[in-house]
């Protein structure tokens, strides 16, 4: 396993629509392993393949708590390929954001509360899930992910363009 280089803000790779998955290969459960290995060294609950410049339809995520007491969390890796939202409830729910490709920022954004999602794991097989909570909220952010969408894309004009212009500085001074 290896750590990956997370892009932020303003990569313009994150505006890429990633590409289906046709076959579950060696280099795609290498590239899930990287993936996880990245996230939880960042640390995030999730990540998309985009994230790490591999336009593939692939997401890792890890929605484990840390115990009451504080102690650490067992791991819930889950892998997503080629997931797909199959529909989504009318109720609506509020959650703040942050995005790994767009650090310490975070943004309240309203998205359906409850979808239906489909998807493949690492043997092939086809699941159809339902998702509600932080589950519905991290799926919806990172399948936006695969189609170039970002969650700032929901704020105001204004907020986004603030934002954005704030990593387009920091990606400037970074270059001198
Ligand atoms: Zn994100």
């Amino acid at each position: 396993m290896a750590i990956r280089e997370i892009i932020i803000l303003p990569d313009k790779q994150l505006r890429l629509v990633s590409k289906p998955i046709q076959k579950v290969t060696a280099e795609i459960r290498q590239l899930a392993d990287d993936m996880f290995e990245t996230m939880y060294d960042a640390p995030g609950i999730g990540l998309a393949a985009i994230q790490v410049a591999q336009p593939l339809r692939l997401i890792t995520m890890d929605l484990a708590k840390k115990s009451e007491e504080g102690g650490e969390a067992t791991p819930q890796p889950r892998v997503f390929i080629n997931p797909e939202i199959i529909s989504s409830s009318e109720e609506t729910s509020v959650y703040e954001e942050g995005c790994l490709s767009i650090p310490e920022y975070y943004e309240e954004v309203e998205r359906p509360a409850k979808v239906r999602v489909r998807f493949t794991d690492l043997d092939g097989k086809v699941h159809e899930e339902d998702a509600e909570g932080l589950y519905a909220t991290c799926i919806q952010h990172e399948i936006d992910h695969l189609n170039g969408v970002l969650f700032v894309d929901y704020l105001s004009k204004l907020k986004r363009d603030r934002v954005l212009k704030k990593f387009t500085k920091a990606a400037k001074r970074a270059e001198e």
